[in-house]
């Protein structure tokens, strides 16, 4: 039994044609760079996170990126997060000419560990960037405290979390602010590139429309210096249509994890993802844990079970950051978890015959545990 790790195709074919009804819209109205289909994605985007504002632009990535530009972050100043992540995170910070400093993961979340972050503070950090890793949202509360206590501002990384809760606030919408990608194979994912911010802040919000937007408030009057980073119509109108199905798709995410959660559960090699309290879990990845990595990979590649690997190498170690000086043990969780995770098929449209048959190939890489 072939299982992919993704399949965007199943997952737009039942939505084809009111898609390709959305397109339509935009077509006929010729609002394809910004514009109302824009700005009534933003406000159902803002409503669905318990925000007050959100603002669209171009992917994740930018939404990082002007939201540390729009609080005045830029040369001079750090800006902490943890090395496992998408390098995007840090990437956004290098760009405003700050300097990413890394606080290492909790290894029950992966998630910024808390109790690490306040020895990493220096009379130059501004801003804590925590990543909801993996779907899961960071432990807000005493992350917040401590940034509090510094007057640090608190830039949620909800790439991969939309619709997470913590504490019954969902993700994005517990910090300052709330940067999102819609990247294709998010769990609300666009038919391109596409991003989000979400704040309660106005005068934050208003300062990202204008930087999105080459810095105007009024066609060709230009107050500060900008950007190009509008949300295109067309994503727009595509993230209305499958905005409603977020909750459901989450719900099978879900599901999904519980029933992984129960094969892999006696399989000891294998440890499954673990939820902290107060949180419901998105699940963008199921990432197991296991040692004799390639050697389970390989058994999974024999199967053909799709898989990926994030992150097999944390930020701190990338060769882009080799400028930061960092070594090999700065980061010992972040460092462990890039040589032992496997990220297991989780999208929506999984069926339980092809759960099983991951179940079968782990369960077939470890078989002595099968016996005992
Ligand atoms: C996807 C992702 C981003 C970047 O989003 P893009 O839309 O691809 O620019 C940033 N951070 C994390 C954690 C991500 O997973």
């Amino acid at each position: 039994m072939k299982v992919p790790f993704t399949n965007l195709k199943a997952l737009h074919a039942p939505l084809k044609r009111e898609i390709q009804r959305a397109i339509g819209k935009v077509i006929d109205s010729g609002d394809f760079a910004g514009g109302p289909f824009v700005e009534r994605f933003e406000e159902q985007f803002a409503n669905y996170c318990g925000s007050s504002h959100a603002i669209g632009v171009g992917s994740g990535t930018d939404a990082l990126w002007l939201t540390l530009t729009a609080m005045g972050i830029g040369p001079g100043d750090e800006v902490i997060t943890v090395p496992m992540s998408f390098i995007a995170t840090a990437e956004a910070i290098s760009l405003t000419g700050a300097r990413p400093a890394f606080v290492d993961i909790d290894p029950v979340t992966y998630t910024m560990d808390p109790s690490a972050l306040e020895s990493a503070i220096t009379s130059r950090t501004k801003a804590l960037i925590p990543v909801h890793l993996f779907g899961q949202v960071a432990e807000m509360a005493p992350l917040l405290r401590v940034a509090l206590k510094y007057n640090l501002k608190v830039i949620e990384d909800a790439a991969q979390s939309h619709g997470a809760e913590y504490q019954n606030r969902k993700a994005g919408s517990i910090g300052h602010a709330g940067c999102f990608s819609f990247y294709p194979g998010k769990n609300l994912g666009a038919i391109g590139e596409a991003g989000a911010i979400v704040t309660n802040d106005p005068q934050l919000a208003s300062r990202l429309r204008a930087l999105r937007d080459h810095g105007q408030t009024r066609k060709y009057h230009h107050k500060i210096i900008g950007w190009n980073s509008r949300m295109d119509g067309i994503q727009a109108a595509v993230l209305s249509l499958k905005l409603p199905n977020l909750d459901r798709e989450n719900d099978r995410r879900r599901a999904h994890a519980a029933a992984y959660d129960e094969l892999l559960g006696p399989i000891k090699e294998v440890s499954c993802p673990r939820i902290g309290n107060h949180r419901t879990h998105a699940y963008h990845i199921y990432s197991v844990r296991t040692p004799e990595r390639e050697r389970v990979l390989s058994v999974l590649a024999q199967n053909d079970i799709g898989f990926g690997i994030h992150y097999p190498v944390p930020i701190h170690l990338q060769p882009a950051y080799q400028n930061l000086g960092h070594r090999a043990g700065d980061f010992p969780i972040s460092e462990a978890c890039s040589k032992s995770f496997i990220s297991l098929p989780i999208f929506a449209a999984l069926s339980p015959i092809q759960i099983q048959a991951v179940g079968d190939a782990l369960s077939q890489a470890w078989p002595a545990t099968v016996l005992s």
